[in-house]
């Protein structure tokens, strides 16, 4: 691009005209993680949280601020260094080993976000001249990964593991798969076993992004392989990031010895950075034990979530295909997303637009999330705010 300000201009007045100018909203309080629930308060007004990734409420729990603000005091702030230089602490060793245990699988290795694990991953396992698979609505981490990695990357159709099938059939340098576990924008599933086997078949890497599901789903939240039941010969590589039902910072990639040994020796992104704060692993450590001793939460997420489909289906408008706390209304018009997200801003809720190039042209929505936090008279209200804002017109999956 020409060093030149009219191009930036005529950039920024172009998404605008597209209803596609991206904003941020300044959170300027957040009330507490008990009685008060999901609440924020922005340009001085309190509105119900609608899109955050907390799922399991632990972002604001008390304990987990004081094991921060405890690692803190004995660490320090920052780390100081990359993990392979003097920057991993016992707090982040103890952590890898308490996912690791969590998940199912020999070690896990941490990576600063769940972006950059991605990134670390994929270029590790693939490279020139060979062939990445991945999901058409994967997360853009994945996406960028293959890109990165200088593998070329072919998209198979959403969901289908017949479509992957016939890809990796006619190709014999398919170095890895990637699928999210829970679609990070559609709130369904991946057809993980057909996957899994396929992959297996072709001697190719299979990774499942487990962002949404880790924390959220199966027993004791251990995510979609476990409800799947696939372990990491089926699915060699998991990743899981921590800012979502965590609550705090960080992501993870967790498999057999070899396999994260191996990530340790060569994945970029995780040799060439400062590592995650030791405090930040010192407040995951009580996020991980809350989240896996503290079932009510799971299950209480799982109400909300039931109370919302049959609200919103009462309601005429069609939520999403699975009972995950992703549940999106579709709207297409990336205008009426715009719209019906100020308007339910100005009834006291917090939903955001998703638009273009994050989701399909024509696929603009509302995506809404539940947390553990949430009031059931908060779902009960947000459902009447979506059918007063008209959302049910032109709704559809
Ligand atoms: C959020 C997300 C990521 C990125 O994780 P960060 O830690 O926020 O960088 C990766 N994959 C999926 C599926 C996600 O939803």
């Amino acid at each position: 691009m020409r060093r030149d300000p009219e191009i930036l201009e005529r950039d920024r007045a172009a998404l605008a005209g597209a209803a596609r100018l991206r904003q941020r909203h300044v959170i300027e309080r957040v009330h507490g993680g008990g009685s008060e629930g999901a609440r924020l308060v922005v340009a001085g007004r309190e509105l119900i949280d609608f899109c955050s990734n907390d799922y399991l409420g632990l972002a604001r729990h008390p304990q987990v601020i004081a094991a921060l603000a405890a690692a803190a005091a004995d660490f320090g702030v920052g780390s100081g260094a990359a993990h392979l230089v003097s920057g991993h602490s016992a707090p982040h060793q103890a952590l890898e080993e308490e996912l690791a245990a969590f998940t199912g699988r020999e070690r896990a290795l941490l990576f600063s976000t769940g972006y950059m694990a991605n990134l670390g991953v994929i270029s590790s396992f693939a490279g020139r001249g060979e062939t990445v698979l991945e999901d058409r609505l994967n997360h853009a981490s994945l996406l960028d990964g293959a890109r990165l990695s200088g593998a070329r990357l072919l998209r198979y159709a959403h969901g289908d593991a017949a479509a992957a099938g016939r890809m990796l059939a006619q190709r014999d340098a398919v170095a890895l798969l990637a699928t999210d576990g829970v679609f990070s924008m559609d709130g369904d599933i991946a057809p993980l076993a057909e996957l899994a086997s396929l992959a297996r078949r072709a001697r190719a890497w299979l990774l499942v992004d487990d962002a949404h599901g880790l924390g959220v789903l199966g027993s004791g939240g251990r995510g979609t392989l476990a409800v799947a039941a696939l372990d990491s010969t089926a699915v060699p590589l998991l990743v899981g990031t921590l800012g979502k039902a965590f609550g705090t910072f960080g992501a993870f990639v967790a498999g057999d010895a070899d396999t994260i040994e191996y990530l340790l020796q060569h994945a970029r992104t995780g040799i060439y950075t400062t590592a995650l704060p030791p405090a930040l692993a010192a407040a995951t450590r009580v996020a991980l034990r809350l989240a896996a001793a503290e079932p009510w939460r799971r299950e209480r997420l799982g109400a909300l979530i039931a109370r919302f489909r049959v609200a919103a289906a009462r309601a005429g408008l069609a939520p999403g295909p699975v009972a995950t706390p992703i549940q999106p209304v579709i709207v297409g018009s990336d205008a009426e997303a715009v719209r019906l997200s100020a308007a339910l801003r100005s009834a006291g809720f917090w939903v955001a637009a998703i638009r273009p190039p994050t989701v399909p042209q024509g696929r603009a929505r509302l995506r809404i999330t539940l947390s553990a936090l949430h009031r059931e008279s908060d779902v009960d209200a947000l459902v009447a705010a979506l059918a007063e804002a008209g959302v049910a017109r032109g709704t559809e999956h």
